[in-house]
């Protein structure tokens, strides 16, 4: 758990922001009633939030270590820099971000943003040239009418004065696999990326973003993808990791 006081003071001015302009004030884990005045969950939903401590972590992968060698990061370097997470997907941070993606409240990434920029902060990464947020495939944009990642790569953007480049696509699957199901065409187009060649990639330090991570797999199609551009770091930074 981060305990540094000026930290906690930062998630709450910016987790207090507008959010409950929007809907009744419930806590978005348990669901009891709110004050106006308190952030996103009731007093003891809020205890449970345990942003992980990036000193007990592999600086590479981010899995926990005893100790600083991490037994699958000790051989050879990595596609990606190095990864993060603000939550493990558990407790009132898989509330948070279930209802972010699945429920309708977009305006919810104002605060997961506000403590993604607050764990970027404790990692003390460099300040990236660029955040790239991981999209989504046509077909879940149209059923959800935002992308989650994108939300949350705008307001860390905002919030740390680094622009946002929308600098990858999903691929949606092309003729050579027309002789396969649906479900095996899904599971093949739906990581991989396509990069939009305009941004000037070369030499920048990126930042990739994104709410979920569960094996890794999307973040790294990702790094591939980018790191052909030959920028000279990619870090990336989740919301939760499974
Ligand atoms: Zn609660
Ligand atoms: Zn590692």
């Amino acid at each position: 758990m981060v305990k540094s006081l000026l930290f906690q003071k930062f998630i709450n001015q910016l987790t207090h922001s507008a959010v409950h302009f929007f809907y009744p004030p419930q806590c978005l884990h348990c669901g009891d009633l709110i004050e106006h005045n308190q952030p996103l969950f009731c007093p003891p939903c809020t205890t449970l939030l345990d942003i992980l401590n990036p000193k007990e972590r592999c600086p590479t992968c981010f899995e926990a270590i005893k100790g600083n060698k991490c037994p699958k990061c000790i051989h050879g370097e990595q596609i990606v820099t190095k990864i993060g997470a603000v939550f493990e997907y558990v407790g009132p941070a898989a509330s948070l971000i279930k209802k972010l993606k699945y429920g309708n409240q977009p305006h919810l990434a104002e605060g997961a943003g506000a403590f993604m920029v607050a764990q970027f902060v404790e990692l003390n990464w460099p300040m990236p040239d660029a955040i790239i947020p991981v999209p989504l495939s046509f077909t879940h944009w149209i059923e959800r009418g935002y992308n989650q990642s994108y939300l949350l790569a705008h307001e860390m953007s905002r919030l740390m004065q680094v622009p946002v480049w929308d600098a990858l696509k999903r691929h949606s699957g092309d003729y050579s696999q027309a002789g396969l199901r649906l479900e095996q065409r899904k599971n093949l187009s739906g990581n991989r990326f396509k990069i939009n060649k305009e941004y000037p990639f070369e030499d920048k330090k990126l930042l990739i973003v994104d709410d979920v991570m569960t094996s890794g797999t999307t973040i790294r199609r990702c790094a591939e993808v980018l790191s052909e551009r030959c920028p000279s770091k990619l870090y990336a930074l989740t919301f939760c990791r499974t």
